[in-house]
This record gives structure tokens, sequence and C-alpha cells, in this order.
């Protein structure tokens, strides 16, 4: 269903003018996410010892990982007001506006809210069984998949977002992600 339209950068009180962002700068903004998701499966592989099972977690980390961004797409960018610009550090808000019509803007907070928990578990769900395998079966390439995991999810993901991509973003004072930081 269409709700109301955006209502554009300029009626956003803390709109200023921003970069607009190249194939390969989204393609940098999207790598630690890629790299979770890649990690998050291996994690699961190497620990349940390359079986079948081993594989069918995997392969349904990596679903998982398309799904968490594809949501994103749908359910939040619509409300953004980079949405159908080139000004969405990772390129999410061209697909959105080719898949999805543009929506309340003011809207955009608890949207963000409401559906930000969905990917969550990206995160969470290796930091969990990574420490099982780790704690039931100790071995030295699943210490550096798990260290490389934390690394790259809870300090470079959140690092490049700060710095790199929301960082230049005229609404991060209103955004969730940014404001607790
Ligand atoms: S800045 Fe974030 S919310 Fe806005 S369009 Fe890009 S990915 Fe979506």
């Amino acid at each position: 269903m269409i709700e109301e339209k955006n209502n554009g950068p300029e009626n956003c009180k803390n709109y200023h003018p921003v970069q607009e962002y190249s194939h390969v700068q989204e393609i940098i903004d999207n790598l630690p996410y890629i790299i979770m998701t890649l990690l998050g499966a291996l994690i699961h592989l190497v620990g349940l010892g390359f079986t079948f099972w081993g594989w069918l977690a995997a392969i349904t980390f990596v679903i998982y990982g398309l799904a968490g961004a594809l949501w994103f797409i749908v359910f939040i960018c619509p409300f953004c007001h980079f949405y159908g610009t080139r000004t969405c550090p990772c390129g999410y808000g061209q697909i959105s506006a080719k898949l999805v019509p543009a929506k309340d803007g003011t809207q955009f907070m608890r949207k963000f809210k409401k559906h930000i928990p969905v990917i969550f578990p990206l995160w969470f769900a290796p930091l969990i069984t990574g420490a099982l395998f780790l704690f039931n079966n100790y071995n030295a390439t699943m210490l550096i998949l798990y260290c490389a995991f934390i690394i790259n999810s809870f300090i470079i993901l959140p690092l490049v977002s700060r710095i790199y991509g929301c960082a230049h973003c005229p609404q991060k004072e209103d955004c969730p992600w940014m404001k607790k930081k």
C-alpha cells in the first residue's frame, strides 16, 4: 500500500548538502556486512565439521544475511531522505526506489527502531554458536574465525558506519543508530 510521499531532504530541520557516493564507495560501505555474513557462515560450517548440517547452517546464514539487507531496503529505506538518491552511502536507497514507493519521511525513526531488530541475529547467532563450538571442541581455526567475526562485526562495521557512511548523513540526529553514539 502506498503511504504518504517522502517529505524530501529540504523539509528536514537537520538537512545540509551531502556528497554523492560512487559505486566503489558503496561497495566499501557494504564490505563489513558482507564479511560478517561470510564469517558467520564459516563459523557454522567449520563448527559443524563440513557436514550436511554444517553446509545447511552456513547457506541458511548467508540467505538470512541477504534477506536482512532486503528487509532493510524494503521496510526502512523508503522512509529515508536518501531514498532514490546517490547520497545513500551503501546504495540501498537506490535499490529501494526500484522496488517500493517512497513513504512518509517523518516516520523514519519509528520504522528504523521497529525493523532493525530483525537483523540483530546476524551479529549474535555466530557469537553464541561460535562460543559453544569453542567450548565443546576448541581448535585454532575456530578461534581465528571467532576473533575475526568479533573484530569485524563489533568494531570495524560500527566504525565504518560511524566514520565513513552515517557520518555525513543529514538525518543522523534523528537516527537511532547514530543518536546513541
Ligand atoms: S542511508 Fe540507510 S536508510 Fe537511508 S536509504 Fe541508505 S541504507 Fe536506507
